[in-house]
C-alpha cells in the first residue's frame, strides 16, 4: 500500500540546496531591483545571469519542464516541494526559468506549436534570453471568454486582428505576446476563437497605459490596443478555434503551480508571525505567551498544512493521470483555496507586528494584496468554486423517496428490517420478562 509522505535522501539534497541559494542569493534581488521580468535591466543582466547559470549547472533549470524540452521532468510532487521553497522570492522563478507566465507559454507552444513556433518563441523562452505575455483578458470581457470581442479576420494570407486586452502582464517587457481572438462569432467560446502569436514589434500593437497593483511601483500589466494589427498566415498557435482548449492546458498547470508558491510566501509569513511573538513583550509578557496569539499561530499552521496536502495529493493526481481534465475539481479546489490562506495568514502576521506590520517597511500588506491578485488571476475564486461545485454534484444523484437517504426515521426502519431475525426473539424475550 503506498501512501507515504517521506521525501528521498537525494531528493531532499537538492531542496536544501535551493532553500540555501533561495535564502542568500536570490530573496535578496528584490531589495535591488524592479521587475523580475525586466530582463533588460543593465542590472538585471549583471546580477541574474550568473545565478541562472548555477541553476542550470546543478540542473534545476525549467524543471517544471521534461527532459524532451531541457527539464530534469521532476514531476508535479517534486515541483511542489521546489516551488515552496522558490515562492518566498520574488526573483526566483526567474532564476531557476519556470517564472509565469512565461512557464505557461513554454507549455503550449511545445505542445501546440509548429517546428518554426517552437524554433523562434520556445526555444529563446526556454533559454531565458526572452519573455512573453499572455493577452486574454478584456477590459470589458473579465473572466468571460463568451463576450471577447478582439476579432481575427483572414485577409488573403494574412491575418487582421482589432480589439482591446486587458491586464496583460509583463507585455512591455515581452518579446511575443499569446493573444487570444475570435475568428468565427457563429461558433462561440468554445469553438470560434484562436490564438495569435504576435511579436511584440508589430505595428498596430500599443501598450494604451500600464496598470499597476495598489502602491507597486512597477506598473506591468498593459491595457493593449489591436489596430489593424498584420500577421503572416502562419502565426495561429494551434487549430483555426482551438483557443479555449490551448487556454485550459495553459492554466491548469499554471494555477497548481501558483498555489504550490504560495505555500512558500505564506510559510514566511507565519515564520516572522512566530519569531516576532518570541521577541517582543508588552503588558508584562511576550506576544508568545498569550493565548490570543497562540491563537494566531495555531490557526495558521493548520490551514497552511491543511493547504499544504490538497496542492501535494493535486500534484499527485496530475503526475498519475497525465490528465488535467481527471484532475479540474482538485485545481479548481487549491486555486480557490489559496486566497484565503495567503490572506488569512499574511493578516494575522501584520497584526502581531502592530503598527511596523501595517507600515511599508514589511512585506504583509504586499502579501495581502497578492491574496487578492490569486483570487482574480487564472480566474476570479467564484469561478473556481462552481466548477468545484459542479464536478462535485456530478457523483451524486437525487433522492428516490420523499426523505433524505440519511433521514434517521427511515435508516432506523431499515435498520430494523435488517436486523429482524436477531431483534424479534430480544423483543420477544423483553415482552416475557
Ligand atoms: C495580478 C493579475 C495578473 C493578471 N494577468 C493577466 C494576464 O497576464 N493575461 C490576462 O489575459 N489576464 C490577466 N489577468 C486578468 C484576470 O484573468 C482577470 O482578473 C480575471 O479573469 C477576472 O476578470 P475581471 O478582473 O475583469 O473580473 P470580472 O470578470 O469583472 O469579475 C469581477 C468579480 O465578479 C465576480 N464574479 C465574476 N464571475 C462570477 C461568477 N461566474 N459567479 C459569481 N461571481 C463572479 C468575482 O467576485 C469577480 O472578482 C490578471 C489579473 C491579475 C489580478
Amino acid at each position: 500500500m503506498a501512501w507515504d509522505f517521506e521525501t528521498d535522501a537525494d531528493f531532499q539534497a537538492e531542496l536544501d540546496w535551493i532553500d540555501h541559494f533561495v535564502r542568500e542569493e536570490v530573496e535578496p534581488l528584490e531589495h535591488v531591483l524592479g521587475s523580475p521580468w525586466n530582463i533588460h535591466d543593465p542590472l538585471f543582466k549583471r546580477l541574474v545571469p550568473p545565478l541562472q547559470a548555477q541553476v542550470r549547472e546543478r540542473r534545476l533549470w525549467a524543471c517544471h519542464l521534461g527532459p524532451e524540452l531541457g527539464g530534469a521532468g521532476y514531476g508535479q510532487v517534486r515541483l511542489a516541494l521546489i516551488n515552496e521553497i522558490l515562492g518566498r522570492a520574488l526573483f526566483a522563478p526567474i532564476v531557476f526559468g519556470c517564472q509565469a507566465p512565461d512557464s505557461g507559454n513554454g507549455e503550449i507552444l511545445a505542445h501546440f506549436g509548429s517546428a518554426e513556433q517552437k524554433r523562434r518563441y520556445l526555444q529563446p523562452l526556454l533559454n531565458g534570453s526572452i519573455v512573453s505575455c499572455f493577452a486574454m483578458t478584456e477590459p470589458q470581457g473579465g473572466a468571460d471568454p463568451n463576450v471577447f470581442t478582439t476579432r481575427a479576420i483572414r485577409e488573403g494570407d494574412q491575418w487582421v486582428l482589432n480589439g482591446e486586452k486587458w491586464f496583460a502582464s509583463n507585455a512591455r517587457y515581452a518579446a511575443f505576446l499569446i493573444v487570444m481572438a475570435v475568428t468565427d462569432p457563429e461558433l462561440g467560446a468554445h469553438g470560434g476563437m484562436s490564438m495569435f502569436i504576435v511579436p511584440a514589434d508589430t505595428p498596430g500593437l500599443i501598450i494604451e497605459r500600464n496598470v499597476g497593483i495598489a502602491d507597486d511601483p512597477q506598473a506591468t500589466h498593459a491595457y493593449l490596443k489591436l489596430n489593424d494589427v498584420r500577421l503572416s498566415a502562419d502565426s495561429m498557435l494551434g487549430e483555426p478555434g482551438q483557443a479555449f482548449v490551448v487556454a485550459q492546458v495553459r492554466l491548469g498547470g499554471g494555477r497548481v503551480h501558483h498555489a504550490m508558491r504560495v505555500i512558500g510566501q505564506a510559510q514566511k509569513a507565519l515564520d516572522a508571525m512566530c519569531q516576532r511573538a518570541l521577541s517582543r513583550s508588552t503588558q508584562g509578557s511576550r506576544l508568545a505567551d498569550k493565548q490570543l496569539v497562540q491563537e494566531k499561530i495555531a490557526d495558521s499552521w493548520i490551514e497552511l498544512e491543511q493547504f499544504r496536502l490538497l496542492v501535494m495529493r493535486t500534484a499527485w493526481r496530475i503526475d498519475k493521470y497525465q490528465d488535467y481534465l481527471k484532475v479540474r475539481k482538485d485545481i479548481a479546489a487549491v486555486k480557490a483555496a489559496m486566497p484565503k490562506v495567503l490572506h488569512d495568514i499574511a493578516a494575522r502576521a501584520l497584526q502581531v507586528h502592530g503598527c511596523l506590520g501595517v507600515s511599508d517597511e514589511m512585506p504583509f500588506a504586499g502579501l495581502i494584496i497578492r491574496s487578492f491578485q490569486m483570487g482574480l488571476a487564472d480566474g476570479p475564486t467564484e469561478v473556481h468554486k462552481i466548477t468545484l461545485a459542479k464536478q462535485l454534484l456530478r457523483d451524486y444523484s437525487p433522492e428516490t423517496e420523499m426523505f433524505p437517504t440519511c433521514h434517521r426515521p427511515t435508516a432506523a426502519r431499515a435498520a430494523r428490517a435488517k436486523f429482524h431475525e436477531v431483534l424479534q426473539p430480544l423483543a420477544r424475550a423483553e415482552g416475557d420478562a
